[in-house]
């Protein structure tokens, strides 16, 4: 359902993706591990188009971008609603509530009626946790907290493809597991996630798949249990030496 086929990026004389091919099927939970600069947090950006690549096709169900041609920002913007992105810093307003916040997507980009966003965006609080504190401003809810309103705002937009960028690396250590918690419970109800994360724990509970990125390039990939315990390459090797 979502396929990468021959992705280039580069900033300017420094190329980052070289030629990323990979494909997600639906229900499928892909892992990007690799070292810092390695390429992840970009190719997550080209998923969501954030940042445009050199070149190569992106396809999500029946959409595709093609970026050997010329691409218009129609075509990117239906393709992107159909990701749904939680980065590393939450990026909530701070002048909205926990519900205001999830259901600003759906009121202003899809034009649903206001009352009928907040019973959706009650009811996605409510799945990740948070329906006690719907009415909570983002300075009174802790760093996982924060997260956890991320992934329903994420969620409002209905997406296809859920695109997570380190999403626990900038929490304090107790509370990184209630937001990886929430995210094991999205993949257990079958949703499509592309998770950049340096947490092995994760990777090896949920991941389908996962994938070894350095200098731009997939250097190694394969089931979890397979890439942890006996790892093909040396650079893979060497990297999970590192973390362990
Ligand atoms: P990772 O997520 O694996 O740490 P990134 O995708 O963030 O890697 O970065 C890969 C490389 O691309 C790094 O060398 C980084 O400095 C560079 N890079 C990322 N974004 C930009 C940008 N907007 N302009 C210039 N260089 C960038």
């Amino acid at each position: 359902m979502l396929s990468i086929k021959n992705l280039h990026k580069q900033f300017g004389d420094l190329v980052v993706l070289d030629g990323i091919d990979l494909n997600v099927e639906t229900g499928k939970v892909v892992v990007v591990i690799g070292p810092s600069g390695s390429g992840k947090t970009t190719l997550l950006r080209c998923l969501n188009v954030l940042e445009t690549p050199n070149k190569g096709e992106l396809q999500i169900n029946n959409k595709v971008l093609d970026f050997s041609k010329k691409v218009t920002k129609k075509n990117i913007q239906a393709f992107r609603k159909q990701t749904g992105m939680v980065f590393q810093t939450y990026n909530l307003f701070p002048h909205k509530t926990a519900i205001e916040n999830v259901m600003e997507g759906p009121v202003i980009v899809q034009n649903i009626p206001k009352q009928e966003a907040r019973n959706k965006a009650r009811q996605l609080l409510e799945k990740v946790g948070l329906g006690d504190k719907i009415d909570y401003y983002p300075y009174q809810l802790s760093g996982g907290q924060q997260q956890r309103v991320g992934i329903a705002r994420a969620l409002a937009m209905e997406p296809e493809v859920m695109l997570f960028d380190e999403p626990t690396s900038a929490l304090d250590p107790e509370l990184i597991g209630e937001v990886l918690q929430v995210m094991k419970e999205l993949a257990e109800e079958g949703m499509t996630m592309v998770v950049v994360t340096h947490e092995m724990g994760f990777a090896r509970d949920v991941a389908d798949e996962v994938i070894f990125m350095e200098g731009g390039h997939i250097i190694e990939r394969g089931h979890p249990a397979d890439m942890f315990s006996r790892p093909s390459n040396s650079r893979t090797k060497e990297f999970l030496n590192l973390l362990s």
